[in-house]
């Protein structure tokens, strides 16, 4: 239960708990460990919720879930609000917003549900059923990444429709400003009403500075050809791990030597 401990695991799926060709097994007996010593491991991503339940069932894990980058919180054991907190705006919305800035900036910003099966494997490397789940979002908008050069103005026009974009490593995200990683962490804080609680974050990309920020152990997780530049360049003023390993090796080591340091030193 995420109430009776102090200490969570916050973490990013994609590029971090595993690499891009979707691999768990490096993360797998350091969620048995920590499960063992009663500490929650939160997955917080931008994945579906679709998604998340089948890599919840993989991982044995029953701790409440961060979807659609912080556009919705989910679990059972959420039962005060009965298994969800929402704090995203409904897709529908966000796609007639995207539309807008569309119109504005005169650029036909694309939503990832809206690309060709094939297209959506070249960009995801998901297949068949795995495209179905995910599709199936909600809260949040992910669309094709535009020209780099094109972010300012962009980023004026979402002013206008209270909406924030995250640039990933291989697709954006439009989010309500209500909902990002790090509101989320909060609301769920807020909801288990416990003050003590310290977080181990761990993120690759820059939709995960919401998250390492909120986040007392900040762990940034490279890729096989090294860190995000653009994640690092916006922690510089804060204290930060860089792990020595890319994905899920990375985390691994990380969380072992954190746990040591935090936990069974003092027991
Ligand atoms: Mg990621």
């Amino acid at each position: 239960m995420i109430e009776n401990s102090s200490l969570w695991v916050v973490s990013d799926v994609d590029g971090t708990l595993m690499d891009h060709s979707y691999d768990l097994t490096p993360a797998k007996e350091t969620i048995k460990f920590l499960q063992k010593l009663s500490i929650p491991v939160i997955l917080c991503t931008s994945k579906t919720a679709a998604e998340v339940k089948v890599i919840r069932k993989q991982l044995n894990l029953t701790d409440p879930y961060i979807v659609e980058n912080g556009a919705a919180i989910y679990g059972e054991s959420l039962k005060k609000v009965n298994g969800e907190i929402i704090l995203g705006e409904k897709y529908e919305i966000l796609e007639n917003i995207l539309r807008s800035i569309s119109n504005e900036i005169n650029y036909d910003l694309q939503p990832l549900n809206n690309i060709s099966d094939q297209q959506a494997t070249e960009l995801t490397g998901l297949k068949g059923y795995a495209l179905e789940l995910m599709r199936d979002r909600h809260w949040s908008m992910p669309f094709l990444n535009p020209p780099e050069t094109m972010e300012e103005e962009i980023k004026i026009s979402c002013k206008k429709f209270n909406v924030e974009i995250f640039r990933g490593n291989r697709m954006s995200h439009m989010l309500s400003i209500n909902s990002n990683k790090g509101k989320a962490i909060n609301a769920l804080k807020q909801y288990s009403n416990n003050s003590n609680i310290q977080i181990i974050g761990l993120g690759d990309s820059p939709n995960d500075l919401p998250l390492l920020l909120n986040s007392d152990y900040k762990i940034v997780i490279p890729s096989p050809n090294g860190p995000n530049l653009n994640l690092l360049e916006k922690l510089k003023d804060y204290k930060y791990t860089l792990a020595s390993y890319p994905n899920g090796f990375g985390w691994k080591s990380e969380i072992n030597k954190l746990i040591n340091k935090l936990v069974l030193s003092k027991q």
